[in-house]
C-alpha cells in the first residue's frame, strides 16, 4: 500500500459498522479507505451472531433430549463436540452480517463523514435488546428505570401461569409491559421467559406504530400460544390505564 494516500472518509475497523460506514460513504460521492489488521471477518459474522446461535441451538438439542422424560421419551444422549463444532463452522459460512445496531450505526457515520461538516441525525428505531440466555431476557422500548414516576402504569404475567409455557416445560419468568397513563400508548416492556425474542418484536413493532394499548388488544391472538400470555399483560395494563387496579406491578421475580 503507498505510504502517503489521499482520502476523504478512512474508516478504521472492518467490522459490520465499518463496512457499513464505507459503503455509504463511497455512494455519497467519498474516496474511502479501510484501515484493519485483521482478523478477516466481522464479530458478527466470525463468532457472534449466526455462529453462536449455532452453539446454543445444539445446547438446547442437547437439553431438550435430556429433558424428554418430562414428556415420558426415554434418550440417551451424548455430545461430540468436534461435530458441533464442524457445524458451527459450516453453518456460519452462509450468512453475513445483517441489519443490526452496528449496521445502523456505519450507515449514520459513513454518510455524515463523507458530507461533514453537513451532518444529519437519523431517527433510530425503538430499543430492541436480547438476551439468548435460558429463558431469553428483552428490553423493548423504555425499560422500567427510564421512565418518570407516576406517568406510567405496569401490566405483567407470570410463565409459570401461562399454558402454553407450562405445556413446554418453560413455565419460568415473567413480562411486564409499561403504558403512559395520558396516552395510552405502549412505552415498553421488560421479559424474562420462553421464546422472548418473538414476543420482544411484536411489541417493538406495535411502539413503531404508536400504537395505544386497546389497540393492540384489538388485534387477534391464536390458542394455545405463548402470545396469550403477552395479550394477558396487556389486559392487566389496560385495566390498570383505565383506574380499576393500582398502577404499579410486583417487585418479586420468581421461578429465573
Ligand atoms: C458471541 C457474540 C454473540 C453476538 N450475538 C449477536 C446477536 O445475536 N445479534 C446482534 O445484533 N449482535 C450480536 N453480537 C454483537 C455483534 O457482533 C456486534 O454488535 C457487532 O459485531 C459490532 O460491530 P462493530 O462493527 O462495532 O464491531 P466488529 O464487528 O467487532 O468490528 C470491529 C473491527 O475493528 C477492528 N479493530 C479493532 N481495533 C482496531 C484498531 N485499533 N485499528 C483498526 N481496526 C481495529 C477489528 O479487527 C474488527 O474487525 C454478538 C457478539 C458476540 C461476541
Amino acid at each position: 500500500m503507498a505510504k502517503n494516500m489521499k482520502v476523504d472518509v478512512a474508516v478504521i475497523g472492518a467490522g459490520t459498522a465499518g463496512l457499513f460506514a464505507r459503503h455509504y460513504a463511497a455512494k455519497a460521492g467519498a474516496k474511502t479507505i479501510m484501515l484493519d489488521p485483521g482478523p478477516l471477518g466481522t464479530t458478527c459474522a466470525r463468532v457472534g451472531c449466526m455462529p453462536s446461535k449455532l452453539l446454543i441451538a445444539a445446547a438446547e438439542a442437547a437439553h431438550g433430549a435430556r429433558q424428554a422424560a418430562v414428556y415420558g421419551v426415554k434418550t440417551r444422549v451424548s455430545v461430540d463436540g468436534a461435530a458441533v463444532l464442524r457445524k458451527v463452522r459450516s453453518g456460519r459460512d452462509p450468512f453475513r452480517p445483517s441489519q443490526h445496531e452496528a449496521a445502523f450505526e456505519g450507515r449514520v457515520a459513513g454518510r455524515n463523514a463523507a458530507r461533514y461538516p453537513r451532518v444529519e441525525a437519523e431517527r433510530r428505531y425503538c430499543q430492541l435488546a436480547i438476551a439468548f440466555t435460558d429463558p431469553q431476557l428483552a428490553v423493548v422500548g423504555k425499560a422500567r428505570g427510564e421512565l418518570a414516576p407516576g406517568t406510567f402504569c405496569c401490566g405483567e404475567l407470570e410463565y409459570k401461569d401461562q399454558g402454553r409455557a407450562r405445556i413446554m416445560n418453560a413455565g419460568r419468568g415473567r413480562l411486564k409491559v409499561y403504558g403512559g397513563k395520558r396516552t395510552g400508548r405502549l412505552l415498553g416492556a421488560e421479559i424474562a421467559g420462553p421464546r422472548a425474542e418473538h414476543a420482544a418484536h411484536l411489541l417493538a413493532w406495535c411502539i413503531e406504530k404508536n400504537m395505544t394499548v386497546s389497540e393492540m388488544l384489538r388485534l387477534p391472538v391464536y390458542h394455545p400460544v405463548l402470545e396469550e400470555g403477552l395479550r394477558e399483560a396487556l389486559e392487566d395494563l389496560s385495566a390498570k390505564l383505565r383506574g380499576r387496579a393500582p398502577c404499579a406491578c410486583e417487585e418479586k421475580v420468581s421461578g429465573v
